[in-house]
């Protein structure tokens, strides 16, 4: 049972070491990002409602989103296996409810880590990514307001979790294997 949370800025390179780690794990990878873009693909209502947001790199209102990672956090999979969480709590509200419902389902982590990556450096790769993706999110102006709401948001759950459990920082600016490496010795 292996149960990871996953910080770090957009373009830090989560979602790829969160996707090989789960692989390697045999647990689901769940990115709060890759279930929006499903909805919005799909037409659902949350999905219509979430694309503005997400097109202009807000954040999805919270009222919008828990009862989907709720959902998600007690599928079969998820209790029996465990899980690697990658980009979900993105602001210090959903870390507080992730809290109250791992306590509500006798849940723990194991693990917090953040990848880090220097902020000129993540403005290069998502704009490298941008011409592979070609995601609507990906344009320099949307680029920019991302970080900035990673910055308001999303930063401050670094010291929300530093003080809670066990918690690590990870150099993301190296190779990819070498950051995968780290990773797994982390988990153990
Ligand atoms: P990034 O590469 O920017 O980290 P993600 O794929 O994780 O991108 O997320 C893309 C977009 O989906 C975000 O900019 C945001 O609009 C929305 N989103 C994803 N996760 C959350 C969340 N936990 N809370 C609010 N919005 C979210």
């Amino acid at each position: 049972m292996t149960r990871l949370i996953f910080l770090g800025a957009p373009g830090a390179g989560k979602g790829t070491q969160a996707q090989i780690l789960a692989t390697s794990c045999g647990i689901p990878h769940i990115s709060t990002g890759d279930i929006l873009r499903a909805e919005v693909k799909e037409q659902t209502d949350l999905g219509q409602q979430a694309k503005s947001y997400m097109d202009k790199g807000e954040l999805v209102p919270n009222s919008l989103l828990l009862d989907m990672i709720r959902g998600r956090l007690i599928q079969d999979d998820a209790v029996s296996t465990g899980w690697i969480l990658d980009g979900f709590p993105r602001n210090v509200a959903q870390a507080e409810f992730l809290d109250r419902l791992l306590t509500e389902i006798g849940q723990k982590y194991d693990l917090a880590v953040n990848i880090h990556v220097p902020q000129d450096r993540l403005v290069t790769r998502l704009l490298d990514r941008a011409t592979i993706q070609n995601r609507p999110d990906d344009t320099e102006d949307v680029i920019r307001r991302r970080l900035v709401v990673y910055d308001e948001q999303t930063a401050p759950l670094i010291d929300y979790y530093q003080h809670k459990g066990v918690f690590h920082h990870i150099d993301g600016d190296r190779e990819l294997a070498a950051v995968t490496e780290q990773l797994t010795a982390f988990i153990g």
